[in-house]
């Protein structure tokens, strides 16, 4: 699970970023804040990105 901050709103957020193992199946999936949809980046990969907000994530 990684961390960052909306550049938009400002909120932090986790997101995952999942790997099917499919090769040559990667695309650019974008990292959406989950607060506000503004966009944050994009990964390669040939699965998903899932977001999450800061207190649906329990220790
Ligand atoms: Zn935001």
């Amino acid at each position: 699970m990684n961390k960052t901050t909306c550049k938009k709103c400002g909120k932090d957020f986790h997101y995952k970023v999942t790997d099917m193992g499919v090769p040559g199946g990667k695309d650019r999936e974008y990292i959406y804040c989950p607060y506000c949809g503004e966009k944050n980046g994009s990964k390669v990969t040939s699965g998903f990105i899932y977001t999450y907000k800061i207190e649906d994530v329990k220790p």
